[in-house]
């Protein structure tokens, strides 16, 4: 049976309580009764419970069984800052295709005022995460990072597979690049973490940047994406082969 899924704000061994938006949904509109029942998922395993109080505020479960549940995939998508708008719709869709993390970064041609704003939308963004990751029924909320800048980002995770996505690369395609590093990994599956540029693309410092620390650029064939199509089309990918 399909049961609606929650993410508690906190858990110990035997019981889970939501807070906050959630619990304020289970009490008024849905009308929580002790009793009911729901999957609930605390820290990152998924529960099937019980609701053993409702108060407006907070709504605590009993803990019955563990139901079986699949991990985020090892994807980051490291997401040059854009419009806002379309950008929050490349958040939902990456979460719904099992993304584990979105770093936002700050690119030379993301456009300043939006640049500026970047760090004070990261709440919104982790709440569309946290509402996306309900929705697909994952077992985990996509984490959002703060946002960094380009040169910082470039940096992170030197043991991960990173590829950059550039739509002027014409020899290596990101499903070939991924197909090829998953191979060679067998069952031991890297972290893996794509960078995408602005609406404007990636600078040619920008570019160098990758290129020092070891980035491979790759394509999405020869049309080009808008970024947040970008985005969705790689972890498409992706999910496709590591699922
Ligand atoms: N500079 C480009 C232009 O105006 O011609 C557009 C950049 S595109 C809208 C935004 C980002 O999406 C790019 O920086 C790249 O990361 C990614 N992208 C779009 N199409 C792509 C493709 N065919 N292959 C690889 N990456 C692509």
């Amino acid at each position: 049976m399909t049961r609606r899924r929650w993410i508690a704000e906190r858990w110990d061994e035997a019981t889970a309580t939501l807070e906050g938006a959630q619990a304020e949904h289970m009490a008024r509109v849905l009308r929580a009764q002790p009793g009911m029942e729901a999957d609930v998922v605390a820290g990152g395993r998924v529960y099937h419970a019980e609701v053993a109080a409702v108060t407006p505020r907070e709504v605590r479960f009993n803990l019955i069984a563990e139901v079986e549940a699949e991990p985020a995939l090892p994807v980051t998508l490291v997401m040059a800052v854009y419009k806002f708008d379309r950008m929050e719709w490349a958040i939902e869709k990456v979460t719904e295709l099992g993304a584990e993390c979105i770093q936002p970064v700050i690119a030379r041609r993301s456009e300043k005022h939006l640049a500026q704003a970047a760090a004070g939308r990261v709440e919104r963004w982790r709440r569309l995460a946290l509402e996306a990751s309900k929705q697909a029924r994952r077992s985990d909320v996509l984490r959002i990072e703060d946002p960094l800048a380009l040169k910082t980002a470039v940096q992170g995770d030197a043991q991960a597979l990173r590829l950059v996505l550039a739509e002027q690369e014409r020899s290596t395609t990101l499903h070939h690049a991924l197909s090829e590093a998953l191979n060679a990994a067998g069952d031991d599956v890297p972290a893996i973490r794509i960078a995408v540029g602005p609406e404007g693309g990636w600078t040619a410092e920008e570019e160098a940047l990758f290129d020092a620390e070891n980035w491979k650029p790759v394509s999405l064939g020869p049309r080009i994406l808008r970024a947040e199509t970008a985005a969705i089309t790689a972890m498409a990918v992706a999910a496709a082969l590591l699922e």
